[in-house]
């Protein structure tokens, strides 16, 4: 079931402030509150989908996340160690979180589980699939949870021992002169806990390594460096500790016709040089189909035409872009007899007036100067 875009929801645009997005969702929440509906299967679920979305888009961190992540961005449990920032070090925030409170010294049965590791996957996009979102399926590979022994690493029907080592606690304190120091139990290896007996289908290690199929969403918009998260879908965590996330960082393929750059697109349009001179309409190719382009008389090599709101439109909300068009004259090649007699006419007809190209004038005019002063 996919999710319709909180904006459209409240039906309130991408830049709207918090002021309009409250009543809206007032004005709508109104309209289908359960209690002027009574018995309205459809009008319980408008309702719900409402208060989804203000609860994303009422919040500053949410909502920033949604826009630059679509629904995936908030698809974590609430509250869930606040998805704001963007760039890089969740692992480690995690990593360290988590350390600490499973990690560490607890002893007893804590002290073992553990979060598992975030996972980074790079997902290679079309142009077009970036820009329209799209649904990929990918196959990653990442520990799970062995079912066997249920991720505790002991063989079914025997039990994981307290280490004797460190007495279940994984860490053991060493003195070194002045200072006492905290060490990863050399017994256990930190688990807290030893296997006598380990499941011969994951070798004791509680996880397996395994490939897995998802689905994954792209929210329309996105360019080279943007990552999705998957909450929960990266590794298993060791002996009943969190699964950690996936990251899908996203990788745009390069484009036969279009270069991106932030919304806009570019893109190079050859015309004939009888065009450029008299003027006329082309065919240019934008992404939702071909557009005729109006070009102007005496139009040189290398300018720029704009088309307006023909670019992307960005994942993280604000206007769409244009498609920028640089045109490239193009010199005839294979010419008839009778069409170098004709270009030959027309060359003389234009003589030396340089009234026809004074571009070319003003360029030998500047050689010329350019010679008299090394003479000089
Ligand atoms: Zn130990
Ligand atoms: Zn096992």
């Amino acid at each position: 079931m996919s999710k319709r875009d909180y904006y459209e929801v409240l039906g309130v645009s991408r830049d709207a402030d918090k002021k309009e997005i409250k009543k809206a969702y007032r004005s709508k929440a109104n309209k289908y509150h359960p209690d002027k509906n009574p018995d309205d299967a459809e009008a319980l679920d408008k309702f719900k989908e409402l208060a989804e979305a203000y609860e994303v888009l009422s919040s500053e961190d949410k909502r920033a996340a949604y826009d630059r992540f679509g629904h995936e961005g908030v698809s974590g449990q609430p509250g869930a160690g606040g998805f704001g920032g963007g760039a890089g070090g969740f692992s480690d925030i995690f990593g360290d979180v988590f350390g600490d409170i499973f990690g560490g010294g607890g002893g007893g049965g804590q002290s073992r589980t553990r979060r598992g590791s975030d996972l980074r996957y790079t997902l290679e996009l079309d142009l077009e699939q970036a820009v329209w979102g799209c649904e990929e399926k990918i196959r990653i590979p990442t520990l799970v949870e062995c079912e066997k022994c249920d991720g505790s690493g002991a063989k079914p029907g025997s039990q994981p021992k307290t280490c004797g080592t460190c007495g279940g606690a994984g860490q053991v304190r060493m003195s070194q002169g002045f200072f006492s120091v905290q060490q990863t139990c050399p017994e256990c290896h930190g688990a807290g806990q030893t296997i006598s007996d380990p499941c011969n289908s994951c070798h004791g290690q509680g996880r397996k390594q395994e490939y897995k199929t998802l689905n994954v969403k792209i929210p329309a918009g996105v360019d080279t460096g943007d990552r999705i998260r998957l909450s929960g879908e990266g590794e298993a965590g060791a002996h009943g500790g969190p699964a950690g996330d996936l990251f899908v960082q996203v990788s745009v393929k390069q484009h036969a016709i279009f270069e991106r750059d932030g919304a806009n697109l570019y893109c190079e349009v050859p015309i004939s040089f009888t065009t450029a001179a008299l003027g006329g309409e082309i065919d240019v190719p934008t992404l939702d189909g071909r557009v005729r382009l109006k070009v102007t008389p005496e139009c040189q090599s290398g300018k720029l035409f704009r088309l307006r709101n023909k670019g992307v439109k960005p994942v993280r909300g604000g206007p769409v872009g244009d498609l920028i068009c640089r045109v490239q004259v193009e010199t005839p090649v294979n010419l008839t007899d009778r069409q170098k007699e004709l270009l030959q006419e027309l060359s003389d007809s234009m003589g030396e007036d340089s009234a026809h190209s004074p571009k070319q004038k003003s360029w030998f005019d500047g050689v010329k100067k350019f010679f008299e002063d090394i003479k000089k």
